[in-house]
């Protein structure tokens, strides 16, 4: 626009003013080198998605120093824990979505957006490969224009995708619940479902068929579909389609021994006993081997027959893999083998330089830590004896917990057993105190507590807050360049500008329908019942009326806090 702006300027001055004109020409031309340079100064920042992860970062942005670009093939924010909530009319799909040039919008630093998805990363050249997510008009092609975008720094957060185990038949005939789209396809595929139900001259076999609904995963997702259906029939189904309401069929099919297994056992129970108050129908130790359009094919665990089952909709909610820009770039950073994209507890991509990853893509690798604590221990063996007693190395372990917060979740942990008992039991029963130890036994004793430390659960709590924490160290960046933190034996190692991320777990909710909710909080608090399906609610409502993912729903929210029910007939 600097460029037209010039010859504006110049078509529109007669000769006689030749001199404004070159006046006017150096201002421009000057004020446009200076913007530019302005511009050039900036650091450029690169955020792939529109999710969790990348909005908190986004949400928390706020120097002005960075150029900042968000590139997904999504330009909205879903708010994702109210999905299974679309799929039977409970909550509208527009409530729950929040346009990302909105959340731009209302920032006050230097953010664009492209509607793309990335096809590759280069972290030599510091470039990523993009194909916009629609076809330009002036090209035959059905796929969008590929494009380059360089980056100074590059947060990856492009979330994770169904992981189908490769089980036949999944793809093609069954329901994903991910995005809004899936929530918005099972809606229809429900009713529809119904209605075909409710056509003449089917048999019963025939109407009971398509009423099958079976849902595959027994975690949260699969669970919450389950309820949401379960109280969907019990309710409009009875006044909508009278006559079929005694054939539907709920089937929950999962392979472990219980539904809910990542929650705590008093609520597994609960769930498990619920489901069957409710004729949900729950197959525990069951596989699914292949999936064909009319029937599903299950193998009970430790047997060889298989068992088929005709249904009418599948929901296939069995946990997440990663995405093939994932996967591809993983193998080319020699990650391969690796479940997810490691970083380090800064969230930094190993071995790539300025590339950060974070929510369902990432996993902080634990191995790091034992290779750091076994670093701190040769440290603290100043006498180059090669041992260190128990009692020297509780004294060192306030600095190791100042680094890794999760040692201390662990040696705080009730399921687990005492740190040092771990580390003496080599040693028989002599006293802990006085024991020498070698950094051998030291590295087997880490390990063990390595192997004990769980990877962070998939969840939008984590993507929040390491978005959230990312965000703010970028704030400091410069400020903690210059100032380090942390005890002064670990500075100018270029890992100590920023305390690491330490995740902070507020408790889980898992609705059960039926206006039940399961809760578990933090110090092994479980609640479940109506007075958690409130604390859910207020705190879902409160999350969607929140003014910095641009007051989302506030719809949702009122409905929320009255606790009313949009069912498919009302809306
Ligand atoms: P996402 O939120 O999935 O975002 C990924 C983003 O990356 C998207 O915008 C996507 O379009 C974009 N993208 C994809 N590919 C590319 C590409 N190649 N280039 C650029 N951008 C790309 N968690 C909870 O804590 N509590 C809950 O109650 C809860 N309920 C859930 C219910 C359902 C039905 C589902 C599916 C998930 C639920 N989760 C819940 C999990 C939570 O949603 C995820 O853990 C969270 O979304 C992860 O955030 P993310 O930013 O990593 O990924």
């Amino acid at each position: 626009s600097g460029g037209s702006l010039i010859a504006y300027a110049e078509a529109n001055t007669n000769n006689s003013n030749r001199g404004h004109v070159a006046h006017a020409d150096a201002i421009t031309s000057n004020s446009i080198a200076h913007a530019d340079a302005n511009t050039s100064k900036k650091k450029k920042v690169v955020v792939l998605g529109t999710g969790w992860a990348g909005m908190s970062f986004l949400k928390n942005l706020n120097n002005s120093t960075y150029d900042v670009k968000v590139v997904s093939p999504r330009n909205f924010f879903v708010f994702t824990p109210l999905l299974p909530s679309v799929t039977c009319g409970k909550v509208e799909a527009r409530s729950i979505v929040e346009p990302i040039r909105n959340i731009i919008r209302k920032k006050n630093i230097n953010v664009s957006y492209c509607e793309a998805e990335c096809i590759k990363i280069d972290p030599a050249s510091k470039k990523i490969y993009c194909r916009a997510a629609r076809a330009t008009l002036n090209t035959n092609s059905k796929q969008g224009e590929e494009f380059e975008v360089d980056y100074d720094y590059l947060i990856i957060a492009v979330g994770a995708q169904v992981n189908t185990f490769n089980t036949p038949g999944v793809e093609g005939n069954c329901h994903f619940l991910k995005e809004i789209e899936d929530a918005q396809k099972i809606r229809k595929n429900v009713i529809e479902s119904f209605e075909k139900a409710s056509l003449p001259n089917l048999s019963e076999e025939e109407r009971k068929k398509i009423l099958h609904f079976v849902v595959v995963g027994g975690g949260p997702t699969g669970v919450e579909f389950s309820g949401e259906l379960r109280d969907f029939v019990n309710e409009d189904v009875l006044k909508l389609y009278p006559t079929v309401q005694h054939l539907v069929k709920i089937t929950v099919i999962e392979a472990t021994d219980h539904i809910l297994n990542m929650f705590d056992k008093r609520i597994t129970k609960f769930a498990e006993s619920k489901f069957l108050r409710d004729d949900i129908d729950v197959k525990l130790g069951s596989m699914v081997t292949k999936i064909t359009e009319n029937e599903i094919s299950t193998k009970a665990k430790g047997s060889d027959k298989t068992t088929s089952t005709p249904y009418g909709m599948v929901l296939w909610s069995t946990g997440i893999g990663q995405r093939p820009l994932i996967k591809d770039f993983m193998k080319q950073i020699g990650q391969g083998n690796r479940r997810a994209l490691a970083t380090d507890e800064w969230l930094r991509v190993e071995g790539c330089d300025n590339v950060y990853a974070l929510g369902d893509c990432a996993t902080i690798n634990q191995r790091k830590v034992v290779e750091d604590i076994a670093e701190i221990f040769k440290r603290a063996d100043k006498d180059n004896s090669g041992t260190l007693t128990v009692k020297k190395f509780t004294d060192i372990m306030d600095d190791v917990i100042a680094r890794y917060p999760q040692v201390k979740l662990y040696m705080k942990s009730k399921r687990v057993r005492n740190f040092v008992d771990i580390l003496t039991e080599a040693k028989g029963n002599a006293a802990k105190e006085t024991i020498e130890l070698s950094i051998e036994e030291f590295k087997t004793a880490l390990s063990v507590v390595d192997s004990k430390m769980k990877n962070l659960p998939a969840t939008a709590q984590v993507a929040n807050q390491q978005g959230a924490y990312l965000a703010k160290c970028f704030n400091r960046m410069e400020e903690c360049e210059k100032n380090p933190e942390g005890p002064p034996r670990f500075r100018g190692t270029g890992r100590h500008r920023f305390h690491p991320f330490r995740y902070r777990h507020l408790g889980q909710f898992a609705p059960l329908g039926g206006e039940k909710t399961a809760a578990q909080l933090p110090g092994d608090w479980v609640s479940i019942g109506h007075s958690s399906q409130w604390l859910w609610y207020s705190i879902y409502a409160s999350k969607l009326a929140d003014k910095s993912i641009g007051g989302v729903g506030l719809d949702t929210a009122f409905y929320l806090w009255e606790g009313r029910q949009w069912n498919l007939s009302q809306s």
